[in-house]
């Protein structure tokens, strides 16, 4: 007999394959086939068998007889290597990004092939998952949301308007107005919220929760939007080759003359907020392969190194102003909008420096920039010495027995105006996307809805060298997504035995918020082992308690820190180790692992254990970047604008505010509202997942990285998913499948069955084992790997 061949782990490749030399108490030790590898030990659990046929790929992963992740790798490998990027496993997608067209894929015919056809009929495809939602919203009357996730630049906005375009194209008045509106808010969403990075050359800095409404006869009525987390800091720094957003660059670019000397616009390398990633702006060559190729430089208005050869900023400039006509924003409000874009570019400019007039350590504005600050306040339609006080100065008042007393200005350092200037910008820049936000809303009405079908394209897990503030939160979203998907996978495998009658005991899932009980009830011997395991893999205590809980999560923390009158982030940080210190996942943060960094004491961050691995988190600026608010003055500022876009940004703020004090307007305490809000939308939702997978770094085609893959495989909680199928009945066919494929390979008298009973005979004609298979009421169970086997015991041997 051949030697079982097994996957045994490989760090570049991720599992390679190889036959077993030695067994010790503990490890393995595998000879890999490919010769140039060394034998390889490692623990026995992560040693995994190998199918028998090396060159077959399954649509679905389920249909492998060898569940684990190093037979899911590889069989999206395979697929990969044949241009299939779509695997399911099970009703979830896997979508690697081929980085370059890959032919009809996404062509009107093929929207029309998807139409109506269960998942599973036609290969793999985004279509299938968007059509699923649709059928399940009309048939079981209830509103369907669609989670896409991934990892930075793994195509999770490419997919969520794949999906989109099939809902408008599919059940939309053949593109009519509100289906051509939807589309065309996604051009601007990108220039207003997206920036070429280096892992993604049109990355989304946002999270967003697209709604398409239907009707009661299932057309599209309308679509609304929520936004979630825009990357500020962007706005004013960036990064080693990466740019601003989009927006920026496309109107240096692309604004028309009259426009251009209106606004005093001028190249990108003009303007200070645009050109901090500017050394070596030019990409390698090697990465000039993606889809945007055809796109490359017909663009002659921006030249110089704040250039992107991948991007025609002037040519989307013209898309992205075509976009806003067609959601009917008029010529008088775009330009208000483009005037706000270019006011933050002069604010930008204005620098300050020491002043040795003041003795009380004030700084003053550098001479040249003069023009800079007139055409700041001129677009912001405020007075230029207005805004020079607010820049350099604070307002303060002296409380007196309870009345408001004496009104005096505190003089800024240079440092300090840098950062009221700084802080200006990003408030009038994020408030200008949310009213561009609330604008689409605006022009995508329902008025009535009955359902709806939401995508959500929100960042996945990241961790970098340095983690701060926006990790801890993207992370703790995910943290709380993982827990809905865990929930999700289980209970729909659960439901749906139960609705089969199918004989396998209650699971009983247990909601692990945290203080998870005692899990009593009967349990499925096999499952139970899963369930545990599932558990365990999730260190049996999420961590969104320790982040969220009212009074003492770190969120809590945070915002009392900042209400301290010396608030400092090392008291912050000793809080949360305070409150925390015996939380399993909580951790003091890691030292040796960052060697190229400064190592970090432990009140200077902490490390959480994530369902993904643990992160530590510098908490250095925790407390600046939770912070909405800005100081009076510049409240007080642009409160007073001529400017009636701009001063309708603000116009919302809270009134209560009191004048001459700094208030505080947590960002993590809104992001936590906003998440609940969502967590409801999509409870209350049937749900489909979408795991969007970065094939390489190098952002080029035809690249398997198998390491990387494998981990980002591993994040998005496959390895659980499988373990749970790998000990259920993971691949099903209903009855009557079964009979009209098979019904011509058989005698006529069989035939004459119903479809049940033609699929009981045929069974036991060919003598299947009973334990491979299971019968409910409209399908039959297979364990794994048998419906394949099956299937080819039908086809070789009629
Ligand atoms: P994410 O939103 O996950 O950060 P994107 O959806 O922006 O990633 O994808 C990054 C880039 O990858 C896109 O600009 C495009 O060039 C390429 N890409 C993504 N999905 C596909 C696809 N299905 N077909 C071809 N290219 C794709
Ligand atoms: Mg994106």
């Amino acid at each position: 007999m051949e030697r079982q061949k097994v996957w045994v782990p490989q760090v570049e490749e991720g599992f390679i394959l190889g036959h077993i030399v030695d067994l010790g108490t503990e490890e393995v030790t595998v000879q890999p086939t490919d010769k140039r590898f060394k034998p390889i030990t490692c623990p026995f659990d992560r040693v995994y068998p190998a199918e028998e046929d090396e060159g077959k790929d399954v649509d679905d992963n389920c249909g492998l007889m060898y569940l684990n992740e190093a037979t899911l790798l590889y069989n999206v490998r395979l697929r990969y290597k044949r241009d299939q990027i779509y695997t399911y496993v099970a009703n979830i997608l896997i979508a690697v990004n081929p980085y370059t067209e890959v032919k009809g894929l996404y062509s009107s015919a093929a929207i029309k092939q998807y139409q109506g056809k269960s998942l599973g009929v036609l290969p793999p495809h985004v279509f299938a998952v968007a059509d699923k939602s649709f059928r399940d919203m009309k048939v079981l009357k209830q509103s369907q949301s669609i989670i896409v996730s991934g990892e930075s630049g793994a195509g999770k906005t490419e997919s969520t308007k794949y999906i989109l375009r099939y809902l408008c194209e599919s059940w939309g008045h053949a593109a009519g107005p509100i289906e051509a509106k939807i589309l065309d808010a996604n051009p601007v969403l990108e220039s207003f919220g997206n920036a070429k990075t280096t892992r993604n050359n049109n990355s989304s800095r946002f999270g967003k929760f697209i709604e398409i409404h239907f009707n009661q006869q299932c057309s599209v009525v309308g679509g609304y939007i929520s936004h979630y987390l825009l990357e500020k800091s962007r706005i004013c720094s960036q990064s080693k080759e990466e740019r601003n957003y989009h927006i920026f660059y496309q109107l240096c670019a692309g604004a028309p003359d009259s426009l251009r000397q209106q606004l005093r616009l001028a190249g990108p390398d003009n303007f200070h907020y645009l050109k901090q990633g500017c050394t070596q702006y030019f990409l390698q060559p090697s990465t000039v392969r993606t889809m945007n190729v055809n796109r490359i430089s017909r663009d002659q208005q921006t030249k110089g190194p704040l250039k992107d050869p991948l991007l025609d900023d002037a040519k989307d400039f013209i898309e992205m102003d075509k976009a806003l006509q067609t959601l009917g924003v008029s010529d008088r409000e775009r330009l208000a909008i483009y005037t706000i874009v270019a006011a933050v570019l002069h604010l930008g400019n204005i620098t300050f420096e020491d002043n040795p007039e003041d003795s009380r350590g004030g700084g003053r504005m550098s001479e040249s920039s003069g023009a800079s600050l007139a055409t700041a306040a001129q677009l912001m339609g405020v007075e230029k010495e207005d805004l020079h006080q607010a820049l350099l100065s604070r307002v303060m008042q002296t409380a007196k027995g309870g009345y408001k007393g004496t009104v005096i200005l505190v003089p800024l350092k240079p440092t300090e105006a840098v950062n009221a200037r700084d802080a200006l910008a990003k408030a009038m820049y994020s408030r200008l996307f949310d009213y561009i936000v609330t604008r689409i809303n605006q022009a995508i009405p329902f008025q009535s809805s009955s359902y709806y079908i939401g995508v959500l394209d929100i960042a996945g897990f990241e961790y970098f060298p340095v983690n701060s503030f926006e990790q801890f939160c993207i992370n703790y979203c995910n943290e709380k997504l993982q827990q809905f998907f865990n929930q999700r996978v289980l209970r729909d495998e659960q439901t749906l035995y139960q609705k089969e009658g199918l004989n396998v005991p209650h699971i009983d899932y247990v909601d692990n918020q945290d203080c998870i009980g005692e899990h009593s009830g009967v349990l499925c011997e096999n499952l139970i082992v899963v369930i545990d395991n599932l558990l365990l893999s999730l260190g049996l205590i999420l961590p969104t308690d320790l982040i969220e809980a009212k009074g003492s999560g770190i969120i809590d923390l945070l915002n009392e820190e900042a209400k301290l009158p010396k608030s400092s982030s090392a008291h912050f940080t000793a809080a949360v180790h305070k409150n925390h210190g015996d939380h399993f996942r909580l951790g003091l943060p890691r030292r040796s692992r960052l060697k190229q960094h400064r190592e970090l004491r432990d009140d200077e961050g902490f490390l959480v254990r994530h369902f993904a691995g643990a992160v530590c988190y510098q908490t250095a600026l925790f407390i600046e970047k939770n912070n909405d608010a800005f100081h009076s003055s510049l409240e007080a500022l642009v409160q007073e604008s001529k400017n009636p876009l701009l001063k309708s940004l603000f116009a919302s703020s809270d009134p209560n505010v009191n004048k001459g004090k700094l208030t505080y307007i947590s960002v993590a305490s809104k992001f936590r509202s906003q998440l609940q809000e969502l967590m409801g939308k999509l409870e209350s939702t049937g749900t489909s997942f979408i795991r969007c997978i970065k094939p390489n770094t190098k952002m080029v085609d035809h690249l398997f990285d198998g390491g990387t893959i494998l981990s980002q495989l591993q994040c998005a909680g496959m390895a659980s998913v499988l373990e749970l199928m790998q000990q259920g009945f993971p691949s099903r066919a209903p009855f009557h499948d079964l009979y009209n494929m098979y019904r011509g390979f058989l005698p006529k008298e069989l035939a004459r069955l119903d479809p049940r009973l033609f699929c009981k005979a045929l069974f036991h004609a060919l003598g299947l084992n009973d334990n491979d298979f299971k019968f409910g009421l409209t399908k039959v169970f297979f364990r794994p790997g048998k419906f394949a086997e099956f299937d080819q015991m039908m086809k070789s041997d009629p």
